[in-house]
């Protein structure tokens, strides 16, 4: 716990060797204690004193969610575990099957610590009372954790939870009455929440930092959310699994990734990408005992930046945390395209909206909802469905929709990308 507050002002070299401590520990644990690792290692033809470093881990098999979500439970848990005393999160996941992922109360709070020092490096203060947007008693939600958080007992970083499955007018209410200092919650909700603040009638005060996370923060978002509330706005990149994977510099925009926390690895066409590069982002969590996560892909699709920050901090970096691999669209020729890559960079650069979702209708048929903050500047539409045609194809349809409203998926998330073939037209 103590280097975990020194590892920010540490050189590169200490904290790359207090990570590869971890990770040999790991190894040598789930190849002991956990059956489902074991027998990969032993299938790779790996010993665990094979893995001394980062670098040696590409010698072990990737792990997919799907398999961790499929194995039984005593195959996954180290052994001597009680099942009973464990933290235990759902998550739905990109593919709507749920998930499990199981943690001792110790090994919760100790990764809870990362995300308090990210937040504590961006600015948020003990006393600082912070707004939670977001939904629980939803299968997207932790249940079983029955005790309050390190911080509630200890009396700091008072907070409430503000429900993002209500109508956006009471949430926006809520929050004026409440009246945060910090402000946290999914990219596209406060987003909407933004566009109202400024509307809403009377003086109030604004929260004075906002993260956003669990969810792609587009640069219209963070633009709408920024202006609806004066206030500066950080993401911060976690997951069920790991919780803190990396947060944004404050200085650079580059994510920094939590390295004392998890290895990030970014893999494309299955080799290590190189600085620059897209790819798909595998980690190792380097804390979780009890059911651990080695080589787990995410799914998610982020570029690979510089060893360290330029701000000087001795992390790694990513940037563009894309989102998930689901928000590739297979177009009708058979290729297959982040949707990122379909709509051009110049959309947004277009001031006109604040969000967007893309939906294929069918194998050749797109519609790009929009919500306009103002009417599009003559020609601009033109321009997106040309550049998208030449992209896709002349045989694709697009269309570009401007609508009032976007509605949120489950759980109150918003989807940049969906399909609806195969789905009868259901969301
Ligand atoms: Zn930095």
């Amino acid at each position: 716990m103590a280097c975990l507050w020194e590892h920010p002002w540490t050189s590169r070299r200490r904290l790359i060797r207090f990570r590869d401590r971890k990770l040999r520990f790991l190894i040598h644990h789930a190849y002991a204690n956990v059956p489902f690792y074991r027998r990969r290692f032993e299938a790779a033809g790996v010993r665990p004193e094979d893995i001394r470093s980062a670098a040696d881990l590409a010698r072990l098999p990737l792990t997919a969610k799907q398999e961790v979500r499929t194995a039984a439970a005593q195959e996954i848990l180290a052994r001597g575990i009680d099942e009973k005393r464990l933290v235990l999160h759902y998550t739905t996941g990109s593919t709507g099957e749920p998930a499990r992922v199981r943690r001792t109360k110790v090994e919760e709070h100790l990764l809870q610590m990362f995300r308090v020092r990210a937040l504590g490096m961006l600015g948020r203060r003990v006393r600082d009372r912070s707004a939670k947007v977001r939904s629980s008693g939803v299968p997207t939600d932790r249940r079983s954790w029955d005790g309050r958080s390190l911080q509630d007992r200890l009396g700091i970083f008072p907070w409430r939870e503000v429900s993002c499955l209500q109508p956006i007018e009471a949430m926006a209410r809520e929050l004026a009455q409440y009246a945060p200092d910090v402000l946290s919650g999914y990219a596209g909700v406060l987003t909407e929440v933004a566009a109202l603040w400024g509307r809403m009638p009377g003086e109030r005060p604004g929260p004075r930092l906002v993260f956003t996370g669990g969810e792609v923060l587009t640069p219209a978002m963070r633009a709408a959310i920024r202006d609806g509330f004066r206030a500066p706005v950080f993401d911060i990149y976690g997951s069920h699994e790991f919780n803190l994977l990396a947060w944004e510099c404050a200085e650079t925009g580059a994510y920094h990734v939590c390295d004392d926390n998890v290895i990030v690895e970014v893999i494309k066409d299955g080799r290590p990408a190189a600085p620059g590069e897209s790819g798909e982002l595998v980690a190792t969590g380097l804390h979780s005992y009890a059911a651990p996560f080695i080589r787990y892909s995410l799914g998610d699709i982020v570029t690979l930046e510089a060893e360290t920050c330029r701000c000087g901090l001795p992390f790694q970096t990513i940037r563009e945390v894309r989102g998930r691999t689901m928000d590739y669209c297979v177009l009708p020729d058979g290729r297959k395209m982040h949707h990122w890559e379909l709509i051009p960079m110049s959309f947004w650069d277009m001031p006109w909206h604040r969000r967007y979702q893309l939906v294929q209708q069918a194998t050749d048929c797109f519609v790009l909802f929009v919500i306009p903050t103002q009417p599009p500047p003559e020609g601009d539409l033109e321009r997106l469905q040309a550049a998208v045609m030449e992209k896709a194809g002349q045989n694709v349809n697009f269309q570009v929709e401007c609508v009032s409203e976007i509605l949120f998926g489950e759980g109150g998330k918003h989807r940049l990308c969906r399909s609806e073939i195969g789905r009868g037209g259901g969301a």
